[in-house]
C-alpha cells in the first residue's frame, strides 16, 4: 500500500483480481508464490506434473515429502499457498492447457500467466488472450538467460475491466513477436541444457511485478517492453515493444485462432505425451472418474500387485507395484521384475523397457492421467497400460 503506485486501492484491485496461472513449476511456483503474499484474491493454478525430486532444486513451493509421495504439483502448491495466504482462494487443477478446456480455464480470469514449458501450449494461451481480450504476462528461462514481457492484446483495448488499457498501449501478440513455433529438439530446453534456479528466479519474479503493476496501477504506466537477461555475461536489455504489432498477424489482426482450433479429441496425438528426460510417457484418459470406477481399477491394479493409494486435495493416485518385488514401482528395476518369485504376473509388454518400471492413475476433478515409466515408446506404454489397467 506503500508503493506509490498502488496505494489502497490498488491493494484492494489486487484482493480482488482473479489470476490464472498456467504451469506450476519453475517459472509457476516463483509467480504463485509472489501473487499470494500480495494478496491476490483468486489464483487458478494448472498444471498435469507430478513433484520430482529433480524440480526441488528451482521449483520454491515443493518439498522432499511431496516428491517422494509424487504428489501433483497444484495440489502440491495449493496446499503451500494455504499455509503462506490463508486469505485468498487458491483453486488448483491437475490438467493440461488443450483447446477443448482453455476457453473454459481462462474465461474466468482477469490475467493470464504463461508459466509454461512449450511453445504449443504457449500459442493456445495467446489464442485466449486474443479472442477474449485478455491481457498475457509471458515468461522464459533457460541455461542462465531468461526474458518476460506483459502482452495487451488490442481486442482488448478501451473495454475497461480489471486491468484496462487503450489501443495506444496494446502491445505485439505472441503471434507476432515470435510467428513460427520453433521445432522440438531446436530449442533449449531445460531438459537438454539445464537451468540455474536464480534465472528463473528473475523471469518469474519479472512475470510476477508485472502481473502486480497490471493489476494494481490505475491509471496504467506500466511501458510495453521485452525484458531480457543473461547472468552469463550480467547483461540486462530491455526493448520497446510498443507498437510493433504485426499488421498482418493471424491472431491478433485476422482473428484466427490456429491453436484453440486444433482439436484434441480421443485417441488423438493431444492425449499421449513423451516425457523427455524421464523415460516415460503420460497418457490423459478421459474427464473426471467416478469413484466406482477408481474402485474398479484399484482392484484390478491389485491384481497385478500391490497398490499405493494417495490422496491429495481433490486428486487420487494409484501406483501399482507388480508380485514379487519390496521396492517401491518408482525405483523398481527391471532385473527385479524378472528374477523375482511369481513373474507370470508381470506383464508381457515390459520386455524391451530399460530402467525402472512404474504405473500410475492420477485421477484429478477434471481430468485422469496414468505416467506410464520405463520406456518413451507411446505403443508400448499404451499397451501396458490396457494389459494392467484395462480403460
Ligand atoms: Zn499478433
Amino acid at each position: 500500500m506503500q508503493l506509490p503506485a498502488f496505494g489502497e486501492a490498488g491493494q484492494a484491485r489486487l484482493r480482488s483480481a482473479r489470476v490464472l496461472v498456467a504451469g506450476c513449476g519453475a517459472l509457476g511456483t516463483v509467480v504463485c508464490e509472489q501473487l499470494a503474499r500480495a494478496g491476490v484474491g483468486t489464483l487458478t493454478i494448472i498444471d498435469r506434473d507430478v513433484v520430482e525430486r529433480s524440480n526441488l532444486q528451482r521449483q520454491t513451493l515443493f518439498t522432499e515429502v511431496d516428491a517422494a509421495r509424487g504428489v501433483p504439483k497444484a495440489e502440491a502448491a495449493k496446499a503451500r499457498l494455504a499455509q503462506v495466504n490463508g486469505e485468498i482462494i487458491v483453486r488448483a487443477f491437475v490438467d493440461d492447457l488443450v483447446s477443448a478446456n482453455a476457453l473454459r480455464y481462462t474465461r474466468e480470469c482477469d490475467l493470464l500467466v504463461d508459466c509454461l514449458d512449450n511453445f504449443e501450449t504457449r500459442y493456445l494461451l495467446n489464442d485466449c488472450a486474443v479472442a477474449q481480450g485478455l491481457p498475457l504476462v509471458y515468461g522464459g528461462a533457460v541455461g542462465f538467460r531468461g526474458m518476460a514481457a506483459a502482452l495487451l492484446p488490442i481486442t482488448g483495448a478501451d473495454r475497461g475491466g480489471a486491468v484496462s488499457w487503450n489501443v495506444g498501449q496494446s502491445t505485439p501478440c505472441l503471434r507476432c513477436i515470435a510467428p513460427d513455433a520453433p521445432l522440438p529438439g531446436e530449442v533449449e530446453t531445460c531438459e537438454s541444457s539445464g537451468v540455474l534456479a536464480s534465472a528463473v528466479g528473475i523471469a518469474a519474479s519479472i512475470e510476477a511485478a508485472l502481473a502486480l503493476r497490471l493489476l494494481a496501477e490505475s491509471p496504467l504506466i506500466l511501458p510495453a517492453r521485452l525484458v531480457r537477461f543473461d547472468l552469463a555475461r550480467l547483461d540486462f536489455t530491455s526493448s520497446s515493444i510498443a507498437g510493433a504489432r504485426d499488421e498482418d498477424c493471424p491472431c491478433c489482426a485476422a482473428h484466427r485462432f490456429a491453436s484453440l482450433e486444433r482439436q484434441t479429441g480421443a485417441g488423438g496425438e493431444g492425449n499421449c505425451r513423451v516425457l523427455c528426460g524421464r523415460n516415460a510417457v503420460e497418457l490423459r484418459i478421459a474427464g473426471a472418474l467416478a469413484e466406482a470406477e477408481l474402485e474398479r481399477i484399484a482392484v484390478r491394479l491389485a491384481a497385478q500387485g500391490m497398490v499405493v493409494r494417495d490422496r491429495v486435495g481433490a486428486t487420487t493416485t494409484l501406483t501399482v507395484r507388480f508380485h514379487g518385488s519390496a521396492h517401491d514401482i518408482r525405483q523398481f528395476a527391471l532385473d527385479d521384475v524378472r528374477s523375482a518369485p511369481g513373474t507370470s504376473e508381470i506383464p508381457a509388454e515390459l520386455d524391451g523397457w530399460s530402467g525402472s518400471v512404474a504405473l500410475t492413475v492420477l485421477a484429478a476433478e477434471r481430468a485422469t492421467f496414468a505416467i506410464i515409466t520405463g520406456t518413451t515408446d507411446p505403443e508400448r506404454a499404451r499397451a501396458l497400460f490396457a494389459r494392467v489397467v484395462g480403460l
